[in-house]
């Protein structure tokens, strides 16, 4: 069924606590944790407890939670205090743009410049 838990998905496994990751805030709809591979020196993923491969598919089937994500965006740059150097949201849709993770995940990024267009 669409938004249910997916035995073979990374984000799902963490969202259930099967996989360690180092959790900066939650809600009931969303989770947030340091990027493994930090891009930046604040590179925190918020993504929605519930599995959609990607934020399109999020917002279509649950556009509440998809807002929930966004506001949790800022909310971890304000806690990250990365907000008045401005930052970064990015969702990487599709292996062509880098989505290695196929389940709906926010990049919250900041601490440092970032330049403009991405790679
Ligand atoms: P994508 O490439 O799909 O946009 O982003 C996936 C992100 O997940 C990458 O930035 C990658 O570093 C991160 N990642 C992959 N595996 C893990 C993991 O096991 N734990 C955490 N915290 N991040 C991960």
């Amino acid at each position: 069924m669409a938004g249910e838990p997916q035995a073979d998905c990374l984000f799902c496994k963490i969202v259930a606590g099967d996989v360690p990751a180092t959790v900066v805030r939650e809600t009931e709809t969303t989770v947030a944790f340091r990027d493994i591979n930090p891009q930046a020196p604040s590179h925190v993923l918020v993504i929605p407890r519930a599995h959609y491969p990607d934020a399109a598919s999020l917002a279509e089937a649950e556009p509440e939670i998809a807002a929930d994500v966004l506001r949790e965006a800022g909310a971890v740059a304000a806690q990250e205090k990365v907000a008045d150097g401005g930052y970064r949201v990015v969702f990487n849709t599709g292996s062509g743009a880098g989505q290695t993770v196929f389940h709906a995940h926010a990049h919250v990024l900041g601490g440092r410049g970032l330049n403009w267009p991405p790679g």
